[in-house]
């Protein structure tokens, strides 16, 4: 039978639309949830294609909270969604490298991630060199470690744990696509759907990842939510590499162990274009070009190395100040965003999904203070400029 009405629809039912879904139904919400989801495969969403990983070190408070909330998660997963639930959270730390230039920022933002209760410490250079002998270290002055509360996850495994968990808790999820929503009286007031029928909604939640700035424009205003792609690369390593965690060099170059291989990734440099794109055509002649080289450089054992698998996905960035949207628009009754992580989605999914779910069900944020990631701040021109974006 088709849905008519309900009291919140979720548009995007990937993690971080799961993640809402589940904390209202887990945290109290008594009345009726609908996520709305147009690729029920979830093959092209950026959940998927993530690379997964969370860390401490940031340089925007929310973002230390939502990621210290994430890890706590990420460790309770059996308590909170039953003991079949596996994420596979394997904690190891990011090394986060400065050059000399960079050293004053780093220290201001280990000092901060320390302050907030965050296990980072500063690591001298010849300290990296001791810990990882393997790192070509000549341009690094210093570096920000993790020593515990940083690491990785499977990411299909989080989406469906909160997916199912939601589910169980009474949410229904309904494969079509927004196409459309239904105003009333500049007030959002439900969703066409592609089927062609509508949802009836008291809330609509926008969830959509990079594709929220449809949905924005579909109420009438301009969200800076864009799609960016990035690529990632896995290849072996002919020697081991001890110790290695998420190893982020100067350039925001990366790289972590999975399983017995590597994964790399990189964003583009300061300066370099970075344009709107929502194919997923790429170039593989890249990684020998720009990649490898300097893999190499950072790693000299990467000089022989063969690439196994290769993807690309897109980062919902906001092009504003790289940290997410969360809450209404001013003046639009009836829709609640939470998109623009831009690359730090993933691992904020749990606390923004407790988060979204207290300004519904409480009309505020009763754990992590989230206030400044509303869209005001965009109006404003006021951008919460982070760091430590990669
Ligand atoms: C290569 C790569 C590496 C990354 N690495 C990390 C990392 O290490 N750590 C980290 O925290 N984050 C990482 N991220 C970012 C992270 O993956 C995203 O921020 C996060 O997955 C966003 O989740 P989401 O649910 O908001 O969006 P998505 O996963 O993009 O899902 C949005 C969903 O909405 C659906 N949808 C869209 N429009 C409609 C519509 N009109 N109707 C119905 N459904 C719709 C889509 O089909 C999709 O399933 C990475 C991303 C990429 C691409």
């Amino acid at each position: 039978m088709a849905i008519e009405a309900a009291d919140i629809v979720i548009v995007g039912g990937a993690v971080v639309g799961s993640s809402i879904a589940y904390f209202l139904k887990r945290d109290g919400f008594k009345g009726s949830v609908v996520v709305v989801e147009k690729d029920p495969s979830y093959q092209f969403c950026a959940t998927g294609r993530s690379l997964a990983s969370i860390r401490q070190q940031f340089s925007t408070p929310e973002n230390i909270r939502l990621s210290q909330f994430g890890v706590g998660f990420f460790k309770s997963v059996k308590e909170e969604f039953g003991p079949e639930a596996d994420v596979s959270f394997r904690e190891n730390g990011y090394l986060i490298m400065a050059t000399s230039e960079g050293r004053a920022a780093l220290e201001r933002n280990v000092k901060l991630q320390q302050s907030l209760g965050a296990d980072t410490e500063l690591l001298e250079a010849h300290e990296i060199k001791k810990r990882f002998p393997w790192l070509s270290t000549e341009d690094v002055a210093a570096a920000g470690w993790g020593r515990s509360g940083e690491g990785w996850v499977d990411p299909h495994a989080l989406m469906g744990s909160f997916r199912s968990g939601a589910r169980e808790k009474g949410a229904t999820y309904l494969a079509d696509e927004v196409v459309g929503l239904t105003m009333s009286g500049g007030r959002v007031a439900g969703v066409k759907l592609k089927s062609g029928g509508s949802i009836a909604a008291g809330t609509v939640v926008c969830a959509a990842g990079w594709h929220s700035y449809k949905i924005a424009a579909m109420a009438g205003f301009e969200l800076p939510v864009r799609p960016r792609k990035r690529l990632a690369f896995v290849v072996d390593c002919p020697e081991p590499l001890p110790g290695a965690g998420m190893m982020i060099d100067p350039t925001g170059m990366s790289f972590r162990p999975e399983g017995r291989f590597y994964i790399t990734a990189c964003s583009p440099r300061d300066g370099e274009p970075d344009p709107d794109e929502e194919d997923f055509e790429f170039d593989h002649g890249v990684f020998e070009r720009e990649i490898w080289p300097r893999l190499a450089e950072r790693v000299p054992a990467f000089e022989t190395l063969k690439v196994q698998n290769a993807w690309c996905c897109h980062y919902d960035v906001n092009t504003l100040d790289h940290n997410a949207i969360l809450g209404s628009y001013p003046g639009i009754d009836g829709l609640i965003l939470a998109c623009g992580f831009s690359g730090h989605g993933l691992q904020h999914s749990p606390g923004v999904g407790r988060g979204i779910a207290e300004l519904m069900i409480h009309g505020g944020y009763r754990s992590i203070d989230l206030t400044r990631f509303g869209y005001e701040r965009v109006l404003r021109g006021e951008p919460i400029l982070e760091s430590n974006v990669y």
